[in-house]
């Protein structure tokens, strides 16, 4: 494994809504490194797909990334913006958030691609899956044939082109080589008939297959980063573990970096280097694989790896984490563990502070508890029921 590709830095998303503002991501560091799948994991309302919308700058209204950085190792972007903005410059690392929107946008494809978990909503069932991928290939080839200053703007798409295409609407938009490149996109992630499948639409794939589409729709810009946002979950189990060793075999093929996120443990120990655990919006530990998984701290992350089967010491009961996650709401969140109307091992000084982290992504094993400083003192437990301990559940 190489150098930091990415590395993300007090990360904050705020969704503005007519209930109060959600802290959908709350202060969320961590380091991707070249050729490295890393792992995000936790359960739905965690603020994992947020984190991955706001790193890719895909965020969309009443939500914005309101504070952070988000640095990505590009010696191009850093040699073209090292004079004009020296701040958003660390050697060849590039703060893409200080960047103009239009260069971040132009980083879609060929920097970070992502993987949405429904393929089926992703696709536009009025074009066939050919076409779409090579739609996504021709913005890239117009780009790169492009100035970065010009395809800011328009994706190499000028005037010129919108003139030709008013005049002659039948003109395709398509180039025969992006077509070409769709096909072949479809037999690297393992489609059967590349060129015929490419002329079916949509809903003549079943899941699996629509998902490999997807990910080969994502692989056109040759991306550095790919994030696969819970790319297995809407699949059956026998088509999750295809797609598994497809997106494993692409990323050693392409070098490239993967950001999982997932609910499930079992993703994150069959695919990831290192991982990152969320709860409410923060990443509450982080580590290697092992660290995490055979000495982990936080109680969350002993609750997560407590309620799935062991098959060579099957319990008679699994151990479910009692209640729900928290709204978010920023009203109802205060300066406090956010697990502790969850948590078996909570005590009084819980509710004074939010747990220290440190966020300078080192490497080692990090842990957002009180119990990382200090041992459990069962004489200051917070007893089950305990009113003051209580936040309003997302149900
Ligand atoms: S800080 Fe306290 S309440 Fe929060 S996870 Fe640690 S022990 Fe539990």
């Amino acid at each position: 494994m190489g150098d930091e590709i990415l590395r993300v830095r007090g990360l904050k998303t705020r969704f503005f809504t007519d209930e109060g503002q959600i802290n959908a991501v709350e202060d969320v560091s961590f380091d991707v490194r070249d050729g490295e799948i890393y792992g995000i994991v936790g359960e739905s309302g965690s603020g994992k797909s947020v984190t991955a919308l706001s790193v890719v700058d895909l965020v969309d209204s009443p939500g914005r990334v309101t504070a952070g950085e988000v640095w990505y190792r590009n010696a191009d972007l850093a040699e073209e913006f090292r004079e004009k903005r020296p701040d958003a410059v660390d050697g060849d690392l590039v703060d893409v958030r200080q960047l103009p929107e239009g260069v971040r946008r132009s980083l879609r494809g060929p920097s970070f691609s992502m993987i949405f978990q429904d393929p089926m909503s992703s696709f536009n069932p009025s074009l066939t899956v050919g076409e779409q991928i090579a739609e996504a290939v021709e913005v890239q080839r117009r780009a790169r044939a492009n100035p970065r200053r010009t395809r800011s703007r328009t994706q190499g798409y000028g005037l010129g082109s919108l003139l030709v295409d008013s005049l002659i609407p039948s003109r395709s938009y398509l180039d025969e080589t992006s077509r070409a490149r769709a096909v072949e996109l479809l037999e690297q992630v393992g489609i059967p008939d590349p060129a015929e499948r490419a002329e079916e639409y949509p809903h003549q794939f079943s899941g699996g297959m629509l998902q490999r589409a997807m990910i080969a729709q994502a692989l056109a810009g040759e991306p550095d980063v790919l994030v696969a946002d819970e790319p297995t979950t809407a699949l059956d189990v026998t088509i999750q573990a295809q797609i598994l060793n497809l997106l494993r075999d692409l990323q050693e093929e392409e070098g490239m970096s993967v950001v999982m996120i997932t609910h499930d443990l079992g993703v994150i120990a069959r695919m990831c280097d290192r991982v990152g655990v969320m709860y409410a919006g923060e990443i509450v530990e982080r580590g290697t694989l092992e660290d995490v998984f055979e000495t982990p701290v936080h109680p969350y992350t002993r609750g997560l790896l407590g309620s799935i089967p062991d098959l060579a010491d099957p319990a008679p009961r699994l151990q479910p984490i009692e209640g729900n996650v928290p709204s978010l709401l920023d009203s109802e969140m205060g300066e406090r563990c956010y697990f502790a109307d969850r948590c078996p091992k909570a005590m009084e000084d819980c509710l004074r502070r939010i747990p220290e982290f440190d966020a300078d992504g080192s490497d080692e094993h990090r842990v957002r508890c009180v119990l990382a400083e200090q041992p459990y003192d069962e004489s200051r437990a917070l007893e089950e029921g305990d009113g003051e301990r209580e936040v309003t559940a997302n149900d």
